[in-house]
């Protein structure tokens, strides 16, 4: 009867029925107790569990009963009590291969009903293992699979080698599961070469070896080898979408992730939550919103909004697609608020320039009692940044430390140091560098830097290049940063000399890229890019925007030292990534629609004066999200950003 309740998956009355059988004095056998144990691992239950162990001593059972023994371990490890099972595995007299496998299962979790990874515990498995090897036990291919996993996650490389060879001393290489085992493990090493020889040498390879080495090449950022290796698959399951689509996201490749995506559903394989966060935050870096809208409307639809992860990327999504009402909007509707969507709501808040409501929902978010963490202060502290609140900044920063235990790590110094520099305080945020307790690192002596553009001031901009370069930071914008603070101040020498220093590094500046987004489709322009099918007309435009700016009394911020050619240097100006998108903007839709633009690099200060005036001239609305920051330009020829960035 027990059995039969079992082999149901009615563990609770299979239970009820054992407690009737012992209340009625029959006694229980060496087939009633693994049964039973059977039924309190399946239902994790620890109380009912020790009962029947306490059952088994009273009736004077020996320890002899390896069968017995199994089960009893292999309930203490499904409830999370491996210490139990150890004592257990520890007192038995006689060991089987099972109860091996059992206790090194047990360790790597894979008996535990929620797979959280355990670093000790994985060591403890591979411990283990050794310890059998030492005992002369012959592992099985369960063993090895076990043992793989464990050492593919912890990663001990040098085990995974020599467990390797223990597969082939007990002639278990051709194993399917085994093999899996070692292709997951050398993705993991990130051993691309091993992880594709054990790979090539599987006869019938199933789904689980090709995306363990495509997870493999995702994770070392070769999207190039993971594309060949998806198109050489025959069937692909969800599993392989993702992270294909995934990894194009996190690689910043998200045209790619949103081709896939489409490919995926013309295939009518159905995404699951995974895939949608993936395309989400494709969407996200595109600035692509209507497609965005979209995958709302579809995650309502198939019931993916109520997963918090999805609600979060959402969020995120509207944030930085520059629609922060609508990203306010599902975050209100969110039945349960965890951490994170707090942290990406005021961060969406704080990058839109609209510190005071970042800061009111942090008050909101310590009303409710959610425990804010490093994240949240970094919004936190770059919300006061963008409103300009100093004291309060310094208030919420201290209080990170005294009121909820958090060290502060450099991001937040540097927030700091791009608020006191934002308030014109340069030598007060270079003294917050030179006494933080970590050292500075170049993002930090960039936040300086960038105060300095603002405010003028060459001698500290010196000192922070200078700052950046020993720690040996290549990133181009920084010198490029220096050269135009000279030509500011009409040092042209000394900016054609930082120009000289880059090319002698090698360092070139990344190309300006911005993207528009059309009826779902995304448009990519270059500074001087000519390629568009539409680009006569949108030349057209162009120079009709440069001739009423220009009868508005703006005047070219050329800040280069070819003066001497200061024509070609103006047309260069007037071809900027953002100039050539928003003039097709402006074409491309309806009067007094909205244009949204998403820029890779700073925007420049002539492009920055000049949309102000297109938006007023025009009498559009343009959003700019550029590396760091929203620029809103109003119909009044104004920005969001107040000319701080
Ligand atoms: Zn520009
Ligand atoms: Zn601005």
């Amino acid at each position: 009867m027990i059995r039969d309740l079992i082999d149901k998956n009615l563990y609770d009355d299979a239970l009820s029925l054992y407690i009737e059988m012992v209340k009625d004095v029959v006694f229980p056998d060496d087939f009633t107790f693994p049964l039973v144990l059977m039924a309190c691992s399946s239902i994790v239950g620890l109380r009912e569990g020790q009962q029947v162990h306490s059952h088994l001593i009273k009736q004077g059972f020996s320890i002899g009963n390896v069968y017995v023994q199994n089960s009893l371990m292999h309930m203490y490890s499904s409830c999370d009590k491996l210490h139990f099972a150890r004592q257990v595995f520890d007192e038995m007299p006689v060991k089987s291969l099972v109860s091996w496998n059992t206790m090194i299962a047990g360790y790597s979790k894979l008996n535990a009903h929620v797979f959280v990874p355990d670093c000790r515990g994985l060591q403890d498995a591979i411990l283990l293992y050794a310890l059998m090897r030492h005992r002369c036990i012959s592992p099985d291919k369960f063993t090895f699979t076990v043992v793989l996993r464990a050492c593919a996650s912890v990663p001990a490389v040098l085990e995974g080698h020599q467990v390797h060879a223990h597969v082939v001393k007990f002639g278990l290489e051709s194993d399917g599961f085994v093999k899996n085992g070692m292709v997951d493990m050398y993705s993991k090493f990130g051993d691309m070469g091993y992880a594709r020889k054990v790979f090539d040498e599987i006869p019938n390879k199933d789904l689980v070896s090709w995306n363990a080495l495509i997870a493999g090449f995702i994770r070392l950022g070769d999207m190039g080898s993971a594309e060949a290796l998806f198109r050489d698959m025959a069937e692909r399951d969800i599993v392989t979408w993702n992270a294909m689509i995934t990894g194009y996201a996190r690689s910043e490749h998200a045209s790619e992730a949103l081709a896939l995506f489409r490919q995926m559903q013309a295939e009518g394989i159905r995404p699951n939550a995974v895939t949608i966060v993936g395309v989400l935050s494709a969407c996200s870096l595109l600035g692509a919103l209507s497609l965005g809208m979209w995958l709302h409307a579809y995650s309502d639809e198939h019931g993916f909004s109520s997963n918090e992860y999805v609600s979060a990327t959402l969020i995120d999504m509207y944030a930085k697609c520059g629609d922060i009402g609508k990203a306010f909007y599902v975050f209100e509707r969110m039945p349960y608020r965890d951490v994170v969507a707090w942290d990406v709501m005021i961060e969406g808040f704080a990058m839109n320039g609209r510190g005071q409501e970042a800061l009111r929902l942090f008050e909101r978010m310590k009303m409710k009692g959610v425990e804010p963490d490093e994240i949240t202060f970094v919004g936190v502290l770059s919300a006061c940044s963008h409103a300009g609140l100093v004291d309060e900044a310094f208030k919420h920063f201290e209080s990170m430390g005294s009121e909820f235990g958090i060290l502060p790590k450099v991001e937040h110094f540097t927030c700091l140091v791009d608020l006191l520099g934002r308030a014109g305080r340069l030598r007060d945020a270079l003294e917050l560098i030179e006494t933080m307790p970590m050292n500075p690192d170049s993002v930090i002596w960039g936040a300086l830097l960038s105060a300095c553009r603002i405010h003028g001031d060459i001698e500290l901009a010196e000192c922070a290049l200078q700052h950046i370069v020993q720690i040996g930071s290549d990133d181009a914008a920084n010198y490029v940063l220096l050269a135009n603070i000279y030509s500011k101040k009409a040092k042209w020498e000394e900016a054609v000399k930082v120009r000289q220093l880059m090319k002698s590094k090698g360092l070139s500046k990344e190309p300006g890229c911005s993207l528009i987004e059309l009826a779902g489709e995304v448009h990519e322009f270059l500074a001087g890019d000519v390629s568009h099918p539409q680009y006569s007309n949108i030349s057209t435009k162009l120079d009709d925007l440069v001739r009423n700016l220009k009868a508005a009394g703006y005047v070219p911020k050329i800040g280069s030292a070819l003066r001497d050619m200061v024509e070609e240097e103006e047309n260069a100006l007037h071809h900027h990534s953002e100039k050539i998108a928003v003039a097709f903007g402006l074409i491309s839709t309806d009067p007094g629609t909205m244009i949204r633009i998403v820029k890779n690099l700073r925007i420049c200060e002539d492009c920055h004066c000049a949309l102000k005036l297109i938006a007023r001239l025009e009498g559009r609305e343009i959003i700019v999200r550029d590396r760091s920051r929203f620029h809103q330009f109003c119909k009044d020829g104004t920005c969001s950003c107040s000319d701080y960035w």
